[in-house]
Formats: structure tokens, sequence, C-alpha cells
């Protein structure tokens, strides 16, 4: 075996040399890929986790240049669903699909108010599931109300470690804002999910090795990583998309480095590749989650075309 995947198997630490040297050399792939394999099954077992997701509005305040939900995407038909039909859909979920964490996601959408959002939290939780939300960006005081009113976990990435990438492609966002935010919802007492896009234009290996410590430092208990698909309708049109493989591998790495968290096989994986949900769950990845959402919603949720 390589030494230093039998070195991140053995001490899941490797430093960003180290890393990088990994992600440079692909004739090593499929040995990182069992190992990765093998760690998933030694720390986390053979049952792969199902999440019901269910995607609540397309609706965004923000302007993130890879996303088709961006406010200024306007060839978009824009949809919010009330809020009974979101709790009747998690419901159902979990009383006749047999679901037992639910995760609800959508744009930065302002409509859902702090209390509209409670309400939703703690009408769905009295089915006994798990709940997951992954709504953006919030107060510190909000995060604190959701986890309050029963919200378990909530997914934020940080899309890149790279603070000057970051703010190149969320426009009006601050990178420090966002580490910030992710730091109040370990405050506030939510197990955390991040994670990061792969195939940025301009993003280096260097920075995807930075992204994989930084999943580390912050103690993540979930890490969800896609290639970026690019969406016609934004300002990345025309740009490549992301490399499935290199998504793979810096899912792998995670893998190696935090063995006990819980990594989605992500939607981004298997809309680019067919059959890429059962290369990522045979490559470190345990978690996948299923869409809850009516289908006819399903294709106004773009965040990437496929
Ligand atoms: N608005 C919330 C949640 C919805 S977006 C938020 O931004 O946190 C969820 C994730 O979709 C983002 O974190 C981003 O990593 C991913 N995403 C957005 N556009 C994408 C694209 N074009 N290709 C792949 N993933 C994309
Ligand atoms: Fe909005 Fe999230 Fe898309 Fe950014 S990634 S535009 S915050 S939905």
């Amino acid at each position: 075996m390589h030494n230093l995947i039998s070195k991140a198997v053995e001490s899941h630490n490797l430093n960003a040399e180290e890393l990088l040297e990994l992600l440079k050399n692909d004739a090593i792939n499929p040995e990182l890929f069992a190992s990765a394999d093998k760690v998933r099954k030694k720390f986390v077992g053979d049952k792969v986790l199902l999440r019901g997701l269910i995607e609540f509005s397309n609706i965004c305040r923000n302007n993130c240049c890879y996303c088709g939900l961006r406010r200024d995407n306007r060839k978009l038909e824009r949809y919010r669903m009330p809020p009974d039909e979101i709790v009747y859909l998690a419901t159902d979920a979990v009383t006749k699909q047999g679901f037992q964490t639910i995760v609800l996601q959508s744009g930065e959408d302002l409509w859902f108010s702090q209390e509209i959002l409670c309400d939703i939290i703690h009408r769905i939780k009295k089915t006994g599931c798990a709940l997951t939300l992954s709504i953006g960006e919030k107060s510190a005081a909000e995060y604190q109300a959701y986890r309050a009113a029963g919200a378990d976990r909530f997914l934020l990435r940080i899309e890149t470690s790279d603070p000057a990438l970051y703010e190149k492609y969320d426009p009006d966002m601050s990178w420090k804002k966002r580490v910030q935010c992710l730091y109040d919802l370990k405050d506030a007492g939510f197990e955390l999910g991040c994670g990061c896009l792969v195939g940025l234009p301009g993003q280096s290996l260097e920075s995807l090795a930075n992204d994989v410590l930084f999943f580390k430092k912050i103690r993540a208990d979930m890490i969800g990583i896609g290639p970026l698909i690019v969406h016609p309708d934004t300002p990345l049109n025309g740009n490549p998309n992301g490399s499935f493989t290199l998504a793979l591998k810096v899912m792998a790495l995670t893998r190696l480095l935090m063995p006990q968290i819980n990594i989605p096989a992500t939607t981004a994986m298997e809309a680019l590749v067919k059959g890429g949900r059962e290369m990522a769950l045979n490559s470190g990845a345990n978690v996948y989650m299923p869409k809850v959402t009516p289908l006819n919603l399903q294709s106004l949720y773009q965040l990437y075309r496929k």
C-alpha cells in the first residue's frame, strides 16, 4: 500500500503536503477508494443511513455565482411550499415511508421567519424523527431558537476554505461570517454538517487539501462533498463541470481523516455520473438522501442543471 495511505488508515492524520501528494497522484485512486471503504466499514458499519430531503423553497436572497437559485436568475420559476404542506410531507415520509431523519433545505428565503420555522420544526418533531436544517446563514439567536424548537442537525457548507475564492463566488457574503455561523451552530448544540464544492474555477489541489483539514479543525459531524455542476443561467456558464473523480478523492480522504463522521453520497455526484451514488458508497460514504420533494417542484429546485 502507498505509505501515505497506510499512514492515514492507521493514524487518521495527514498534513497539507501529504494530502496534496495523494490528490496529485491518480495511480493510487483504487487503493485510496478501497481504503476509505474499509475505514467506513470499520468505524460506521455497513448500514446506509437514509435521510428524506424536502426542498421547501427555491427562493434565495443570495447570489452565489455557481447556483441556479441565485437571486439574479430571473429565468427560474420560484416556489415556496406552505408550512402545512412541509409538515404533511415530512410526517408522511416518517410514518408511511419509514424515514427516521428529515432534512429541510431551501434557499435563504426570509418569508420563513423564526416564528414560522420554529412552528414547522415543532410539528415535525412530534413524529419522533431526527430533523436536519439546511437553510443558510442566520444569527446565533435564531440558531438557538431552532435548536430549542427541536431541530437536531444543521448543514452549512463552507463551500471552500479559501476566503478569497469564497468571496469571489459568493458576492456580498463574507467567509469570516460563514465560519462564525459554523461555530454558532456548534455552540447552539447542533450536530454540524459542512462540506465543499469541488471544481470551482481557480480552485487548486492545495486549496482542496486545506478544505479537508478545515473539516477536521471545526470537528464537523457530517461532510458533504459535491462536484460543481455548471448551471447555464449563472455567471459560471461556459466553465467545465467539476471532476467526479476528484470529488470522490476529496471525499475518500475526508473519510480517512475523520473515520467516525457521516458522509453522504451527494446528489451532485449522482447527477454527474451514472452509478455515482454506488461509487461514493463504496469509497467512504455511508449516507444517502432521497428526495421527498414532490416531483413537479424537484424540477424547479435547480442548484445545478442535470
Ligand atoms: N441555501 C442553503 C442550502 C441550499 S444550497 C445554503 O447555501 O447553505 C445547498 C448546497 O448546494 C450548497 O451548499 C452548494 O454547495 C450546493 N450547490 C449549489 N450550486 C451548485 C452547483 N452548481 N453544483 C453543485 N452543487 C451546488
Ligand atoms: Fe442561495 Fe444556497 Fe444557492 Fe447560495 S447556494 S444562491 S445561498 S440556495
